[in-house]
């Protein structure tokens, strides 16, 4: 079967604080984050700025969370406003996960990596391979 690998990367800087941390992360401070956003697919299909079924999906859709808070992203963003859920760098990568999924067709399968640090980073998919 064909399949097709969609990657991109982008940074976003944000602020946050983890909740009920004891230590320093539970004070604000910032980070700035390094996102990879991996989308696979087996079929092409077309976008909102393309009629034809060109495309696994279009790569702004997968960099959503790089723009400004005031444009629905999370650059310049203190995360604890815009997550529902304490904003660890694993919950992030969720965040960006389920954000990006409704944002690209239903058979595009993603994985986000998250980096907070350049030595510290997590992985979320809900791809079972
Ligand atoms: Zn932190």
């Amino acid at each position: 079967m064909p399949k097709w690998i969609l990657n991109t990367k982008f940074k976003f800087d944000a602020a946050h604080l983890i909740e009920g941390y004891e230590g320093k992360c539970g004070r604000m401070h910032g980070h700035s984050y390094k996102v990879h956003v991996e989308a696979k697919s087996n079929t092409l299909h077309p976008s909102k700025y393309l009629d034809t079924d060109d495309m696994v999906c279009d790569f702004r859709e997968l960099k959503w969370a790089s723009k400004g808070s005031e444009k629905g992203g999370l650059d310049h963003a203190v995360l604890n406003d815009e997550l529902p859920v304490n904003p660890t760098a694993e919950r992030i990568a969720e965040f960006i996960y389920k954000e990006t999924n409704r944002r690209i067709p239903d058979d595009v399968s993603l994985k986000i990596t998250v980096w907070e640090t350049e030595s510290c980073w997590v992985e979320y998919t809900e791809d079972d391979v």
